[in-house]
């Protein structure tokens, strides 16, 4: 068979020659905006004509700041289609990271978001490698700005040769992509993408028992554009066809959900945090969410009380995933399989509250201290991955020899694996608690104290302890104020009931939020360091 090339000017070109009247719809600071995938493609190539015109080359790395809309998405497919890199920077992280990964990363331009000027403002003396901005707004004059120099995206657009054609000869494993993930310690690690892994992960998105993505759905990635490439979500997307809605700077709850009644989106993909947030503001507001066929919840683990609650209540199916910055990200997906719809309810939420099975494609073993563990559903062990859409290292890292061994990622996250092959995380490595010379899972915990009915949110971190090594802490915010903090007795209580009397947490500290990490996570770091003598004194 032909040894043609996967990269995403197949996917580019198929959307302007099938779906050129289909819509992409965005949330801008200035109202919603509208346009088809011919207007797309059409600026789309403008861009990639201006940025050659400003000297950017093959290979050259271009940065994003911007929050997801159309310019963000003209940016996905203008660099890569013409051999650049699409570098998208996390603009929640610090401002020593900001600095340290545009370096690292020694991008020319940066694209960024009108609102977000003033962060670089600050810092454009730090910058070594970048040689302009260009700023993604609508308005035809210069903002007032000290960074230098600095261009407006549809004036280059105007000036741009409307002929312009993308290279042909791209190769397959070129890099499209870098997105940089946060280190436990030190700074970020980058990841690049390859045209092919994008290709392949797209495929694997589209697949009926991953995601299913297709022509007929409205995609609303609430996961940013500059994280993991929104979970893929925008590429896949543009491919298939299928309308798209990106919900602009700084959405609330109500903001979504609002978009999805109007906009009639079939499926959106956040973090959990994001969906107990939307589950709150859809007490009062009552949006029609009939249009959505699947939520897709991942980047921490989903509490089954979040899904039933979906379920149950807002009648809309919710679908628990799992990956990360190194694998695209997609890894598994908790579907049931057929001949287990007819379990019990209460059977089919636990199954449904795990990460998943794997998604086709890729390669997986959980290696404990002996070897392959047993599908038991209790030996625990480390995930390990590869596969076409898994990195093969951390660009121009010395870490790349931490997790990369013998052709694996070795994940830092620890899990079971049932006799279905039903992949459930324990914990991350370094947020097991370790007590007593046993493990205890901060996630099962968690999840346990989410079921309590008067608890928001719930987190819990191992602490130093004088006998046992370490001892669990847990921290709620409750829904309101009833329960009081003298009642945290019931809650020590209510997880009594469900687990082993040493699994039960030494104390409740009662919260009015948890620290929240530059992608919605919660930051057991941070609380590990304020509590860190709560046991010891
Ligand atoms: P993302 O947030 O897109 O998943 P990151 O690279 O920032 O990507 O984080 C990856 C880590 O997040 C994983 O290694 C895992 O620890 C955690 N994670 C991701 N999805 C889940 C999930 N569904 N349940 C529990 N933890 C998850």
């Amino acid at each position: 068979m032909e040894n043609y090339p996967l990269t995403l000017h197949t996917v580019y070109e198929r959307s302007q020659s099938l779906f050129a009247k289909k819509e992409i719809v965005s949330r801008t600071s200035s109202g919603i905006h509208r346009y088809t995938y011919a207007d797309f493609g059409r600026r789309t190539k403008q861009l990639a004509s201006a940025l050659q015109c400003l000297g950017v080359d093959q290979g050259d790395r271009v940065a994003t700041f911007a929050w997801n809309h159309h310019y963000h998405l003209e940016a996905y497919f203008a660099i890569p289609c013409m051999g650049a890199v699409l570098h998208t920077v996390n603009i929640r992280l610090s401002v020593e990271h900001i600095v340290y990964i545009l370096n690292h990363a020694e991008d020319r331009f940066l694209l960024i978001d009108e609102g977000l000027l003033p962060l670089f403002e600050k810092i454009k003396d730090q910058l070594k490698t970048i040689e302009g901005y260009i700023i993604l707004t609508d308005k035809k004059e210069l903002p007032d700005t000290t960074l230098h120099p600095v261009y407006l995206y549809e004036n280059l657009l105007e000036e741009a040769d409307p002929l312009y054609k993308f290279p042909a000869d791209i190769h397959e494993n070129a890099p499209a992509g870098m997105c940089y993930t946060s280190a436990t310690t030190g700074n970020p690690k980058g990841v690049v993408y390859t045209h092919r892994g994008i290709y392949l992960h797209s495929f694997g998105i589209g697949l009926a028992d991953s995601l299913g993505l297709a022509e007929r759905d409205t995609v609303m990635p609430i996961v940013p554009m500059f994280h993991v490439n929104a979970w893929g979500l925008p590429f896949a997307s543009v491919w298939f066809g299928s309308k798209q809605v990106l919900p602009g700077p700084m959405p609330t709850p109500e903001a979504l959900l609002r978009l999805i009644a109007d906009e009639k989106v079939t499926i959106a993909a956040g973090v959990p945090t994001v969906w107990t947030a939307a589950l709150k503001a859809q007490e009062s507001l009552q949006a029609d969410l009939s249009s959505l066929r699947a939520v897709i919840c991942g980047g921490s683990a989903a509490p089954r009380a979040l899904i039933e609650s979906y379920e149950q209540q807002l009648k809309v199916p919710f679908f628990h995933a799992y990956g990360m910055t190194e694998t695209t990200p997609l890894v598994t997906v908790a579907r049931l399989k057929s001949y287990q719809e007819d379990l019990p309810p209460d059977e089919q939420y636990e199954i449904r509250a795990t990460q998943g099975l794997l998604v086709p494609g890729l390669d997986m073993k959980i290696v404990g201290p002996r070897g392959e563990v047993a599908w038991n559903g209790q030996e625990m062990g480390e995930i390990w991955l590869r596969g076409p859409w898994v990195a093969t290292e951390y660009y121009k890292d010395p870490r790349t020899q931490e997790s990369f061994q013998d052709g694996w990622l070795q994940t830092g996250d620890i899990a079971v694996i049932d006799a279905e092959g039903f992949v459930k995380l324990v914990d991350r490595a370094k947020d097991l608690v370790k007590s007593g010379g046993e493990w205890i899972s901060s996630l099962d915990l968690e999840n346990a104290l989410m079921a309590h009915p008067n608890v928001f949110e719930a987190c819990v971190i191992g602490v130093p302890h004088p006998k046992w090594e370490e001892r669990p802490l847990a921290f709620v915010v409750l829904k309101d104020a009833a329960l009081q903090a003298g009642d945290k007795n019931e809650l020590l209580h209510f997880l009594g009931n469900k687990f082993a009397k040493w699994w039960v947490p030494d104390d409740v500290i009662i919260l009015e939020e948890i620290p929240r990490s530059s992608v919605g996570k919660f930051l057991k770091r941070a609380l590990r360091e304020q509590y860190q003598t709560y046991f010891t004194g």
